[in-house]
């Protein structure tokens, strides 16, 4: 069994293991084979968590993720499954030069970990703070919340250093989720209002 089909086998058991059906609907977290296993779970939990009955399936990348971004768009689309309400894909080789990058319109967006600003390991716990947050917020714009003028926010797209996360939030203000909430419901999917808005650590 080669590397790259030992971390396939185990995103497949991690799909698995964050299938759990909430209204039928699911967030898809796409991954190139390269992204640190850990790492992966790490967020995928995260956002799981924080996004209470959403649950989010992880699945390798079908194909390499080394292409432009309107086709990537497109091969990211096409791995949506018919109750996925968004697809987020982190790689390390993403072409573009913004931290996030979205199609809206396609339901899918990019989480570009070798963006400059987040220099670090995946072992390092600011870098996968780091990661998290901005994770959230590409699921955040997918499902049309607007970027947030609160850099407390994890909507919000304030330019800072991940040792920056020691005094920021990594999931949405009550305003953005209040948004979200009402977003989420009117696709059948009940996500509460009110969480607790984590700041810093
Ligand atoms: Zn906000």
């Amino acid at each position: 069994m080669t590397m790259k089909m030992i971390v396939v086998s185990a995103l497949c058991v991690l799909g698995c293991c964050y299938t759990v059906v909430a209204g039928g609907k699911n967030l898809l977290m796409l991954t190139d084979a390269d992204v640190d296993a850990a790492l992966v779970t790490r967020v995928s939990q995260y956002c799981s968590v924080e996004l209470d009955r959403v649950s989010v399936n992880v699945l390798p990348l079908e194909t390499s993720s080394k292409m432009a971004w309107p086709k990537l768009a497109k091969v990211l689309q096409g791995q949506l499954g018919k109750d996925d309400l968004a697809a987020v894909l982190l790689t390390p080789i993403f072409s573009g030069s913004n931290a996030v990058t979205v199609a809206s319109n396609m339901q899918v967006a990019v989480v570009n970990l070798a963006d400059p600003r987040k220099e670090g390991k995946a072992q390092d716990e600011l870098y996968a703070r780091w990661i998290e947050r901005e994770t959230m917020r590409a699921y955040g714009l997918v499902l049309g919340v607007m970027t947030c003028p609160n850099p407390q926010c994890a909507m919000s797209d304030y330019k800072v250093k991940p040792e920056s996360l020691k005094d920021l939030g990594r999931n949405y203000c009550p305003y953005c989720r209040k948004i979200l909430s009402d977003k989420l419901n009117a696709k059948g999917v009940d996500l509460p209002e009110i969480k607790r808005f984590n700041k810093g650590t």
